[in-house]
């Protein structure tokens, strides 16, 4: 076999090398072929209405500058906004309320329908708010209200909107006294951001450092939350964004030691205040709160500088909220509630709930995720929204 089957292979592999080297340019001529066959169009742009500009073959590969068109758009004066024009505008309570409100709506809009005030209208009263997540004691309470005030105006059904409202906004002011943001009268002063995984601390003390800013104020964010390794960058990110100074410590590393420096950081550079992002887990709930009231022990060394505890709660999670809130106002000294994501949820009633079990004033709200979407909250402006 041996020397005729080898001349048989060494024919194939020559045969085989022969066909690959032909095989490009087999193929180059075709596409060539096709090619010419369409018509070419000089940009990948598909124009689908009006007619097709007409081209000539011949200069496909020339690129045809219309020196006109160029001495146009160069001549378009492009109007430059300063980075601080860009979205201040705070977002109104009333338009991002969107879903807590329509809850109400329905209620309203029975109401208003006029007629005798009967047994449904209170238990539909009593419904609405429950799906508010007002909570089971709170709604009790405002049904009672309600069912007092009517019964000193003699109302009908049509004029029960406005005594909810009333109702509402009573309530909030008279356990919410303080809602103002507390400022050491010298020296820094230090707000301590504290709230379980996910509820926006970290957002929340970027934009209350914009806020500070816009008034004028010298920030500077702590990242003591040194337990997930993406908090600091998270907060590093916004400090770049808001052009504000940050004290970080290693990933891992004591969050005491952040506030620490950070504290010293602001003494050397004249800091007005200082934002403490603090972590909402650690390998124990005991753990956690033990590491806040240190956190604060720390800040107490400067008499006076701790001016705010503000406890951050997620409006969306509502009544676990309140156990959450509980936890944290057995550890440390709540000085306000932040309630964020106000914007997406139907259970903006729980603001009621906070209030009457705390008796501490839910300070600000958050109405979506950019720095400026964190408002100050106002009752009266609050249960006008619910109850139009
Ligand atoms: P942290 O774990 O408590 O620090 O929470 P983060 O600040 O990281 O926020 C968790 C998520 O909630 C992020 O995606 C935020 O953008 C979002 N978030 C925070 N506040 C608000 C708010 O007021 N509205 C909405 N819609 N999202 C928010
Ligand atoms: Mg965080």
């Amino acid at each position: 076999m041996s020397s005729t089957a080898a001349l048989l292979v060494f024919i194939g592999i020559l045969a085989l090398a022969t066909f690959l080297i032909l095989l490009p340019r087999i193929v180059g001529r075709r596409e060539a072929r096709r090619l010419q066959e369409r018509p070419s169009r000089r940009s990948p742009v598909v124009v689908e209405d009006g007619p097709a500009p007409a081209i000539d073959d011949s200069a496909t590969d020339e690129v045809v500058v219309d020196e006109a068109l160029v001495e146009e758009i160069e001549s378009i004066e492009v109007e430059e906004l300063a980075p601080t024009e860009i979205g201040v505008e705070a977002p109104r309570l009333r338009d991002r309320l969107g879903k807590t409100r329509a809850t109400f709506s329905g209620l309203v809009g029975t109401f208003r329908r006029g007629g005798k005030i009967d047994d449904d209208a209170w238990d539909e009263l009593e419904e609405t708010l429950l799906l508010a997540d007002v909570g089971m004691t709170t709604t009790e309470a405002v049904v009672a209200g309600v069912k007092e005030r009517a019964a000193d105006t003699h109302v009908d059904a049509d004029g029960l909107p406005e005594l909810l409202r009333d109702e509402l906004a009573a309530r909030l002011e008279a356990t919410g006294s303080d809602r103002a943001l507390h400022h050491a009268a010298d020296g820094p002063s230090v707000w301590l951001l504290v709230g379980v995984n996910g509820v926006g601390k970290t957002t929340t003390a970027a934009k209350l450092a914009k806020r500070e800013q816009a008034d004028g104020a010298r920030v500077l964010l702590a990242a003591a939350d040194t337990f997930r390794a993406a908090a600091a960058d998270q907060l590093g990110m916004w400090a770049d964004r808001l052009g504000c100074e940050i004290v970080r410590g290693q990933d891992g590393g004591d969050p005491g030691a952040v506030v620490y420096d950070a504290l010293d950081a602001a003494h050397a550079r004249n800091v007005d205040v200082v934002l403490v992002d603090t972590a909402g887990r650690l390998h124990t709930k005991v753990n956690l709160m033990n590491e806040l009231e240190k956190l604060k022990r720390i800040v107490d060394r400067t008499p006076g500088a701790l001016q705010e505890v503000l406890l951050v709660l997620d409006a969306s999670t509502g009544q676990n909220g309140l156990t959450q809130a509980r936890e944290f106002a057995g550890a440390v000294d709540i000085t306000g509630v932040v309630l964020t994501k106000l914007d997406g949820t139907a259970k903006g009633g729980v603001v009621l709930a906070i209030e009457a079990e705390f008796g501490v004033p839910v300070k600000l709200v958050g109405l979506g995720e950019g720095a400026d979407d964190l408002v100050a909250f106002e009752p009266a402006e609050f249960a006008a929204a619910l109850v139009e």
